[in-house]
């Protein structure tokens, strides 16, 4: 069966569940960790703020863009140093680690001197030299599904990045282009148990990115947690309609902590 063209990511390589350290953390073990913050850094109190806020709440780690790839080249591109300054300092007032997107491989070294968890994003999820790049890093990396990537792709990805010695990879579904326009992504939730079957690595949903609308990112947190999600990437500001970008698809803290307990209560009972 080692027929498959993945080996290092492969469960039958190594049957059992990979769980790795992120800063004090331990992810892929019997914890779902929820992973909550804004798309952006956007200032000092936008970021220590949404850290208190989701950490009551019960998310573990802290999310913020600093090197933001857009669509568009005159949408924000993220505040870049000052906003990984920014993370640092919410760490230090929460002890939330933090998870940032690295988007290139010119700031890859800058980027994970101050993250405690690399964000590869989707339109980078076969930039090659950016994989390789990664897999020399010792930090864990979220590595997340393509807009058109299939399962095996995204397999195949990961293993770039194991093979290079980096073992601490998490694998994220975050929605995929399929024929419908009503939502901008469709959330694979085939991806849990199919990912969770072929590989030993945890695998994340993010269901923000995953249906692009806010009033339903709730149902589908609920939704990955059953479907056996090891981990949760949210998107949560202060303010979404005043969020720099994805405040469409953006939770408040009300929404965001009612949420969570919906959330723990699915993970109780399974
Ligand atoms: C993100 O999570 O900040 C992000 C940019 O997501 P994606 O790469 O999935 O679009």
């Amino acid at each position: 069966l080692i027929s498959q063209p993945f080996k290092l990511v492969s469960r039958e390589v190594k049957p059992e569940d990979s769980k790795f350290q992120a800063g004090p953390l331990t992810l892929g073990g019997k914890t779902i960790h929820v992973i909550a913050g804004p798309s952006s850094v956007e200032t000092r109190d936008q970021i220590v703020g949404t850290a208190n806020g989701v950490k009551k709440a019960g998310a573990t780690l802290l999310r913020g863009g600093a090197f933001k790839p857009h669509l568009s080249p005159y949408e924000f591109q993220g505040l870049k140093h000052d906003g990984l300054a920014l993370l640092a300092e919410a760490r230090r007032e929460t002890g939330m680690p933090i998870v940032t997107e690295v988007k290139d491989t010119a700031t890859l070294l800058q980027v994970a001197e101050v993250a405690d968890v690399l964000l590869l994003g989707s339109r980078n999820m076969q930039n090659y030299a950016l994989l390789e790049a990664v897999g020399e890093v010792r930090k864990p990396v979220i590595l997340k599904r393509g807009i058109s990537a299939t399962l095996k792709e995204v397999l195949m990805a990961a293993e770039y990045i194991v093979a290079r010695g980096n073992t601490r990879v998490i694998l994220c579904e975050r929605g995929i282009r399929t024929f419908e326009t009503m939502t901008p992504n469709t959330l694979d939730l085939n991806a849990v148990p199919m990912l969770k079957s072929l590989s030993h690595l945890p695998v994340f949903v993010d269901p923000s990115h995953g249906i692009g609308m806010r009033k339903a990112v709730p149902a589908l947190m609920r939704a990955a947690v059953a479907a056996g999600a090891d981990g949760l990437l949210v998107q949560v500001h202060p303010d979404p309609p005043r969020a720099i970008s994805d405040g469409h698809q953006t939770l408040d803290f009300p929404e965001f902590e009612k949420a969570m307990d919906e959330v723990r209560a699915i993970a109780g009972a399974i």
